[in-house]
């Protein structure tokens, strides 16, 4: 049987290399979404050759050009919002890929869970955000969250088939980003541009500056938390620089089993969507006899805070993660705008986090209204941080 995958943020990095796989394997799958921000330019090309049923673009301003360039085929278009969310929760497709951008990605995998679809979970945001909420639809619709993200692919694969209550910890892996070795003082001046230079892997700007600043890998711990139902204190960190050990974890007899491998998100990804199979491989495999130095080092949360937030986040729960999420999202914004400097990233989210009282269980309601107050507030600290 072939899937149809709705691929939802069809234009960005993972959402490319989803339809990589997607043409490496034709009879196992099709797309049947594709859904984008902003890029209606490439989202109309990826329509004209993979002719999925429905394409939807966010940005609503957009929606003439993109009805021009697919006039005459026969394509449902929607737009906006809302839009996004109708073609996310679409009843005629098999596996939801969600790879949007931020924390736009979290009501629309919600609203694939409500239609009873498996989710390929590449948007660290709707688990960082609404975990409790995302989490308790999944299993009480007895629905796979299956991780797209190399390091919870390792894990999630390091557990398969283990007996429940044998996880003692993970030891999720960090590249350490392109400032790995940059001493404390010269990080105030870095531009995006460096930033840009990750050195192991190759993804979209947003995702590349959490990795400079160890947000992502902040993020990525409590996305794992959720989807592995542990505690903060379970979870390890270690930067690793070759980025072939994806990630490990150690058994409460005190085995520990890791998963290795390129660097190539198309292996996660083709698991999450053959799941539970194993497909024959299409890419580039890890020849061991190049692995000459695989080293794990301490993460230095003196240099880069964001990480400890993140943890700190985690302990207090609630709405926290949201506020945590959208103070980073405006502040990597205006990093790459030049308008701030590297490490203000940091000050702007520890000072919207001093500024927050944490709410406990919040509704999706709650959580659009503290990312809505967040994003003012940060946005109002830009000026006090700008950049000379
Ligand atoms: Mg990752």
């Amino acid at each position: 049987m072939i899937r149809s995958v709705s691929i939802l943020g069809s234009t960005g990095s993972i959402g490319r290399q989803t339809l990589d796989v997607i043409e490496a394997f034709p009879d196992r799958f099709k797309a049947g979404v594709l859904a984008a921000n902003r890029s209606w330019q490439l989202l109309a090309e990826q329509a004209k050759k993979f002719r999925p049923k429905v394409v939807a673009l966010g940005d609503e301003s957009f929606l003439p050009q993109l009805q021009d360039a697919l006039n005459g085929m026969d394509i449902k278009i929607l737009a906006g919002r809302d839009g996004v969310i109708e073609a996310a929760g679409r009843r005629d497709q098999d596996i939801v890929l969600s790879a949007l951008v931020g924390v736009a990605g979290l009501r629309p995998t919600v609203a694939a869970l409500e239609a009873g679809k498996p989710i390929a979970l590449a948007n660290k945001e709707t688990l960082v955000v609404g975990g409790s909420i995302v989490t308790k639809l999944a299993s009480s619709q007895g629905l796979p969250l299956l991780p797209v993200d190399s390091e919870h692919s390792a894990i999630f694969q390091c557990l398969h088939g283990q007996p429940e209550r044998s996880l003692k910890r993970i030891l999720l892996t960090a590249s350490g980003g392109p400032f790995r070795k940059k001493p404390k003082e010269e990080l105030s001046k870095m531009t995006a541009r460096e930033a840009l230079k990750h050195p192991t892997w190759s993804m979209g700007a947003k995702i590349t500056i959490d990795s400079a600043s160890l947000m992502n890998k902040g993020f990525e711990v409590l996305e794992a938390m959720h989807l592995f139902q542990c505690s903060m204190e379970q979870i390890e960190v270690w930067v690793h620089p070759q980025s072939i050990v994806h990630s490990m974890v150690e058994f409460v007899d005190g085995s520990i089993l890791a998963q290795v491998g390129l660097p190539d998100m198309r292996t996660p990804i083709q698991y999450a969507l053959g799941y539970p199979e194993r497909l024959s491989h299409a890419w580039e495999t890890l020849h061991v006899e190049d692995c000459h130095d695989l080293t794990f080092e301490k993460p230095r949360l003196d240099a880069f805070p964001c990480l400890s937030y993140a943890f700190e986040a985690g302990r207090l729960g609630g709405t926290m993660p949201c506020v945590v999420n959208a103070a980073n999202e405006v502040a990597v914004a205006n990093f790459l705008e030049g308008r701030i400097y590297f490490t203000a990233i940091a000050e702007i989210i520890r000072a919207c986090m001093d500024h927050h009282q944490v709410q406990t269980e919040p509704t999706l309601d709650i959580l659009d209204k503290v990312d809505a107050q967040t994003r003012d507030y940060a946005a109002s600290l830009i000026e006090k941080f700008r950049a000379e």
